[in-house]
């Protein structure tokens, strides 16, 4: 007897709790006078004035709390992330992996999924995710893609492509026909133009309304961008080379993206993604000048994006890392000026990675949380469901 009034009981209790999850969901003058009433959630509602219109997302790859603090040494003990007042980590696992790569964590930041290392847009069943860019295409935002290494490699693959390898990289490359970003820069060019299926992507993108040009007709800062069109810019057959070695199209290509953006103007605002590849590349060589040097180009990167960020005022920027590379650490022995580094690893490492906000909403990016977070959290940025 007891059981059944407990039964009857739950029933109604179910029943009220359904009837104010609908309530809350609702949104007419009648039920909102019943939310009232109803328990207060712990996350406040976004206000428009709240919401970003625009998000520029900065990875370093291998950007680690140990190699941010080597670049910023190394270059008079200063960064443009000191003018970041809110900062979280993110926890970098895998699904199957402790310790992440540049796919899987990608894959997080992209879709909001925990998956497997070496997935490209695909959850742990290998079932193709949405991924931001492309939810911001189907809102008719403007969006963009910048690399230093090619723009099929793991990172910048994970926000327009969809297949269960990272190295499938001519697939990869057909991904982005359709894909509709409307600008991106990076290398690769032979996924386009030299691949085995014989189809030249070139074609297909012109098909498409892009401007389409690469290293071989001209250094980028040469090429002239008309914000009316799509743009796509191929800055090596291969991989790009390190700044070291005289890439230099990473600064240019990114104020440029950002000016693309400014001048389209687009009424629903704009995702631009860049990454500065190549601080990963040189964990992954153990050669700390290399990390160092990348680090100082992407830091100039993070400068002007904050600079964007404050003229324009709609602007979240976020600024965070795959994961850390090399277990680089800066060694008892070294001065401001001369440091000294010890690896652990020529892999990446387990430890948590720092994000920095900066704009509209940037304050819910204090705190740790999983990688993942980050999806959700530029979605609840933009605003969007
Ligand atoms: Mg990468
Ligand atoms: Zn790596």
């Amino acid at each position: 007897m007891s059981n059944n009034l407990e039964l009857i009981d739950m029933k109604y209790f179910f029943l009220f709790a359904l009837f104010i999850l609908c309530s809350a969901s609702c949104d007419t003058a009648q039920t909102k006078k019943l939310v009232v009433d109803a328990p207060s959630i712990s996350v406040p509602p976004i206000t428009d004035t709240q919401k970003a219109k625009n998000v520029i997302l900065l990875i370093g790859d291998g950007m680690g709390l140990t190699q941010i603090s080597a670049g910023m040494y190394s270059q008079g003990n200063t960064t443009a992330l000191e003018k970041f007042k809110v900062v979280g980590l993110h926890k970098q696992h895998a699904s199957n992996k402790l310790v992440t790569d540049s796919a899987a964590a990608a894959t997080a930041f992209a879709c909001g999924v925990k998956t497997y290392n070496g997935a490209i847009g695909v959850d742990a069943d290998t079932i193709s995710k949405q991924t931001l860019l492309e939810i911001a295409e189907l809102k008719n935002l403007s969006t963009g893609l910048v690399a230093s290494s090619t723009i099929v490699h793991a990172t910048p693959a994970s926000f327009f492509a969809h297949n269960e390898y990272r190295k499938n990289y001519d697939a990869i490359a057909s991904d982005i026909v359709d894909s509709g970003v409307d600008f991106f820069v990076g290398g690769g060019k032979n996924f386009f133009t030299n691949r085995e299926d014989k189809r030249d992507l070139y074609t297909e993108l012109r098909a498409r309304d892009y401007k389409i040009t690469d290293f071989i007709e001209n250094d980028f800062d040469k090429v002239r961008i008309d914000p009316n069109k799509k743009f796509g810019y191929l800055s090596s057959n291969n991989d790009p080379l390190p700044v070291a070695q005289g890439r230099d199209y990473l600064i240019p290509a990114s104020k440029a993206a950002m000016t693309y953006m400014e001048d389209q103007n687009n009424p629903n605002g704009f995702f631009l993604m860049i990454e500065g590849s190549q601080i990963d590349w040189g964990g992954h060589a153990n050669q700390a000048d290399y990390v160092t040097s990348e680090f100082h180009e992407f830091d100039k990167i993070i400068d002007a994006a904050i600079a964007f960020a404050i003229e324009d005022g709609n602007t979240l920027v976020v600024v965070t890392a795959d994961h850390e590379t090399g277990g680089l650490a800066i060694q008892p022995e070294s001065k401001m000026d001369s440091l000294a580094y010890a690896f652990t690893s020529t892999y990446h490492t387990g430890t948590m990675i720092p994000v920095f906000a900066y704009g509209p909403y940037a304050e819910n990016f204090g705190g740790i949380y999983d990688n993942t977070a980050i999806f959700f959290k530029i979605k609840s940025a933009f605003g969007w469901e």
